[in-house]
Formats: C-alpha cells, structure tokens, sequence
C-alpha cells in the first residue's frame, strides 16, 4: 500500500465564502470529502441499526455512509432545509444496498427529538447505535452582541437536544449498544467568538462522561468524538468568521482543515465492537493539537 503523508492528503488552502445556515454542502467550494469514493467496509457493523443527527452534510454524512458501507441499516435527521443534500446521501446509501430512513425534524423542540427517535425504532425495527452529530455554531466576537435567541438555539440544539434523545434512546437501546456524541476542541480550547459554542461543547463532553459509568452496567457504552478544524457547511455558514475561511486549519500541527472523511472511522470503531472495553472515552481528531 502506497503511503499517504497526512500533511499533504487535502489541500491546506480553503476558500472565502458564505451561506446563510445551516447551508449546504452542494453548496461548498472546494467539495469536502465524505468518502463516498474510498470508504470500504468490512462489516463492521453488519445488521446493525443506527440513528445519526446532522447526517445530511459534513460529519455526520461522512458517518452514515461508513456505517451503511459496515453494513448498517441507518435513519438520517437533518434539518427540513436541508433536504437536498439528504436525498444524495440517502442514495448513496441505498446504492450500497442499506436500509436508509429519513426523518428530517428540528430537534431543538423536545416533541420533535423524542419523535425522531421513537420514529426510528420503528422503521429500523429497533435501535443499537444513536449517533448526535447536529451542531449549531455562530461565531460572535463581542459576547455584547450574542442574542439570547442565539444562546438559546445553540442550547437547545446542542445539549437540550442531546439529553431528550438520548433519554428517549434508551428506552429502546439492548445492552451492545452504543451512544456516541461530538464534542470538539472548543471544549478545551475556546475561541474567544464562540463562548455559547465552545461551552456547549465542555458540557456535552461532561454529560457523556457521566452517562457512560451511569449506564456500563447495562451494557452500554457511551463515547465521544471531538473534531477539530473540519471543512463542512457549519463552518461556512457563521461557524467562523468569512475572512478566516482561507486559513482555516492551518494553525494545526498538520498544517490544514480536516475532512469529514477522516472523522468517520473514529465514530465506527466506537459503535463497533471492537471497542467494547472503551467508554467514556473521547477520541481527538484535531490535526496534533494537544488536549487534557
Ligand atoms: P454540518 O453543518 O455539516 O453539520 C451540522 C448539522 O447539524 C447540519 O447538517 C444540520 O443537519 C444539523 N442541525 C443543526 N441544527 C439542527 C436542528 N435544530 N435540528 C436538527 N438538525 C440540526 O457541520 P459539521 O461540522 O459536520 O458539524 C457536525 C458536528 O461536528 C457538530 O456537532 C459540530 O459542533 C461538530 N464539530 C465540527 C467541527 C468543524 O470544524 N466542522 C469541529 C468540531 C466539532
Ligand atoms: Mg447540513
């Protein structure tokens, strides 16, 4: 096999650019990659049936498209406008002779998040993984100036949401399962533009941890992902200032932005078995930047 050098795998240089939120990776210039030209499975999650949020872009489409290529069975939520870049992932997805549900719902309402996961269980016909990926992030430079509506929203989506859907989840979940939530080294270090963000992301990280010794009797095992620097709609969309999107990633010890294909194993390996003594644990995917 051809050795890759990691510096030099993606290009360093993104582009300016702006979307109104949450956006769309048809959207994007350059393209990120989702692995939909190099993730092959090994049935690592074979039958297996899997919830993920905020899979229609970014993250967490790079997720569902390696759980479907590990041979899951996969309910996509996503925001209502996001539809189009559903549908391409669901295709994808159904090219590779998976079951895939869409459930496209905003699950800062609590009816809606403890819905999309009952709706879940039904059409998979049960649930063993629950996947949150969906994320608010709006940079603010002067904490003057963050709405309470902004801090709200990015609450409710971000840690509201989180606590309905997994309090539902595990209504349904058999011991085996695994939850997997998405911090992100704002948890640990903070932008000063992303103070809502930043904080939500320390308590989701928190809640996790507490949750997995709460629930390891059970057999359930709770684990998370935390990005840094990753090419997707959020940052384009008031996740980073526009002027900033040239050279975004490049403070990384790797020298560029991550790609949401490089995030998916990291969310298979935690929902596979193959990670069955690993819980409570958070794996960095950050270009080398140092972490607690
Ligand atoms: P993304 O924009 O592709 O994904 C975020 C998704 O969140 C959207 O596609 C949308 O479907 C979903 N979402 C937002 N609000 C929602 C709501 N109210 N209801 C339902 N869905 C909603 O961007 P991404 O970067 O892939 O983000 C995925 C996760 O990764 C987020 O939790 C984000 O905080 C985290 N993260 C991203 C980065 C990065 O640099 N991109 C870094 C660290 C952590
Ligand atoms: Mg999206």
């Amino acid at each position: 096999m051809t050795l890759i050098n990691p510096v030099t795998q993606y290009p360093s240089n993104t582009e300016e650019q702006s979307q109104p939120a949450p956006g769309l990776d048809a959207d994007m210039t350059p393209k990120a990659d989702h692995g939909e030209g190099s993730y092959v499975g090994s049935g690592k999650l074979a039958a297996r049936k899997a919830l993920i949020t905020g899979a229609d872009s970014g993250i967490g489409r790079a997720t569902a498209i390696a759980f479907a290529r590990e041979g899951a069975d996969v309910a996509l939520n996503y925001l209502p406008g996001e539809q189009e870049d559903a549908d391409d992932v669901a295709k994808i997805i159904g090219e590779d002779g998976r079951k895939v549900v869409q459930l496209p719902a905003d699950v800062s309402v609590e009816e809606n998040a403890r819905k999309v996961v009952t709706d879940a269980v039904e059409q998979l016909g049960g649930l063993d993984v629950l996947v949150i990926v969906a994320g608010k992030q709006q940079y603010v430079d002067d904490l003057a100036d963050v709405t309470s509506e902004q801090f709200d929203q990015t609450y409710k989506t971000n840690v509201y949401a989180l606590f309905w859907m997994v309090q539902e989840a595990l209504k349904h979940l058999p011991a085996g399962s695994s939850i997997i939530t998405t911090s992100s080294i704002q948890a640990y270090s903070p932008s000063p533009g992303l103070v809502d963000y930043a904080s939500t992301k320390a308590a989701i990280n928190t809640f996790s941890k507490a949750l997995a010794q709460q629930v390891a009797p059970k057999g359930i095992r709770v684990n998370v992902v935390a990005p840094g620097p990753v090419w997707t709609p959020l940052q384009v969309t008031g996740g980073q200032p526009t002027e900033a999107l040239g050279e975004f990633g490049q403070q990384t010890p790797l020298g560029r932005a991550g790609q949401p294909a490089e995030m998916a194993a990291a969310y298979v390996y935690l929902a596979s078995p193959e990670s069955s003594y690993v819980t409570g644990e958070t794996l960095n995917l950050n270009g080398g930047m140092p972490t607690p």
